[in-house]
């Protein structure tokens, strides 16, 4: 399947009716819904590829959205924005077009469908939905400058765009360039300073959905595990998560640690309750009355590996048979299963981050149109505004529901 037809450099400005900057998730189907509708619409991206987080997201097979999404899943300074466009394009939409193209896919967990072949199944969706529509693709294309003046005759603004290759022009320009992670696959702040030169406010930017570290000393008992998943329920003081958690070399990750660092504020404890499937007291009770021989730490090995059990033994400070524990001490032993409280040192980063909290504030974004209230003709989708979902295919259901609605109006 052709990418992308390259447009060779000229001097002669290049007319399209709605300009689309950044190839991604939003980007492509935004432009397939404006091609479709008969408008001449170019994406324009820097990098090489079109759709890289699509390609690398859900370990190589897109989590492509969820069954269960509701405005909930979703945090933003605005928490009704996100409603109208997920509630006109909804899951059923998109597995609707993912079921036109024959993908085959299967739901993991908690909702979370996913290809059962490759990410690369969607990202072909995307193409193939541009080019049946007619929307062209152009990467590798530097955006240097843009300016915007009102077009007297016809009373609309018209956007033009200085790049590495010419200059382009457009009514309705789409920023659909997402956030600030993973800075390698193409990630930039261009979006943001496009909002900001067009009077935008933006919220202050974060990583989310990304591990935490742990500092040293405890680091050394972290690092010592690293491999090992457990379940857990991880909360702050915002939100809760029932989901596994890992152990890394530089502190903790996994789906609940992913969740909660969309809600933890650095210099806040995180409450991990190590036993989330079972009522501790009344398990821990039962074992002392039918094994009172066993060790403390023999009786974390049933749920926990050797080695886990071991470090939460010694984090416990007690190590004895289960009948010599005395109420003290199984009082601190039910607190330190159920309310295990820790202390992260900070996030791991835009790095590996799967998104970015914050961005173009959404007071001043029409939620039906996506229109910018402060530069008639100018757009923003996806990522790029404050809207983050949480882990589980509601970010990339943001981007389709998003670029819909542009894609209806530009
Ligand atoms: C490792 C990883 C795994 C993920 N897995 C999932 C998952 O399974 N499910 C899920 O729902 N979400 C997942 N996400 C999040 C999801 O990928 C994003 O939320 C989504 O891609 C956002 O779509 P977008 O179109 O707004 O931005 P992007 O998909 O990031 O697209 C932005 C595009 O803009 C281009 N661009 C940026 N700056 C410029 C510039 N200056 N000039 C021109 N072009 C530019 C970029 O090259 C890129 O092509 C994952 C993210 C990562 C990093």
């Amino acid at each position: 399947m052709p990418v992308s037809s390259d447009i060779p450099i000229s001097s002669e400005t290049k007319a399209f009716d709605v300009i689309i900057i950044g190839a991604g998730a939003a980007g492509l189907m935004c432009a397939a819904a404006a091609a479709a509708r008969g408008r001449k619409t170019i994406v324009l991206d820097h990098a090489n590829k079109m759709a890289k987080k699509v390609l690398m997201s859900g370990g190589g097979r897109c989590n492509f959205t969820n069954l269960y999404v509701e405005p909930e899943n979703f945090l933003s300074h605005n928490p009704h924005f996100c409603k109208s466009a997920l509630s006109r394009y909804t899951q059923w939409d998109f597995i609707a077009l993912v079921d036109k193209y024959g993908i085959d896919y299967y739901e993991k967990t908690h909702g979370q469908l996913f290809c059962k072949n490759s990410s690369r199944d969607i990202r072909d969706l995307l193409m193939q939905e541009c080019q049946s529509a007619g929307a062209k693709i152009q990467l590798k294309c530097k955006i240097i400058e843009i300016t915007q003046k009102l077009n007297k005759e016809s009373g609309i603004n018209q956007y033009t765009l200085e790049t590495s290759l010419g200059s382009f022009t457009c009514d309705s320009l789409v920023i659909a360039t997402g956030g600030l992670s993973i800075p390698t696959m193409g990630a930039s702040g261009f979006g943001y300073d496009i909002a900001k030169q067009f009077g935008h406010n933006l919220y202050p930017t974060q990583p989310g959905l990304t591990p935490l570290t742990i500092k040293q000393p405890k680091l050394a008992d972290f690092a010592a595990l690293a491999g090992n998943a457990i379940d857990v329920e991880v909360s702050t003081n915002h939100a809760s998560f029932k989901e596994a958690m890992l152990f890394t070399h530089k502190g903790i990750s996994g789906p609940a640690i992913l969740q909660i660092s969309n809600y933890w504020k650095p210099g806040e404890p995180l409450h991990i309750n190590l036993l989330p499937n079972i009522i501790c007291s009344d398990w821990l009770q039962e074992n002392i009355e039918k094994r009172p021989e066993i060790n403390l730490k023999t009786l974390l090995a049933t749920q926990f590996s050797q080695s886990v059990a071991g470090f939460f033994v010694q984090e416990i400070g007690i190590d004895c048979k289960l009948k010599q524990l005395d109420h003290p001490q199984i009082n601190q032993t039910i607190q330190f299963l159920t309310q295990w409280t820790i202390y992260p040192s900070g996030f791991e980063g835009y790095k590996v981050a799967e998104v970015t909290l914050g961005g173009v504030d959404t007071s001043e974004i029409s939620s039906k149109t996506f229109e910018s209230q402060l530069a008639q003709g100018l757009y923003f989708i996806g990522e790029v505004l404050d809207v983050t979902g949480h882990l589980g295919g509601f970010n990339f259901q943001w981007a389709w529901a998003s670029a819909q609605a542009a894609g209806q109006h530009v």
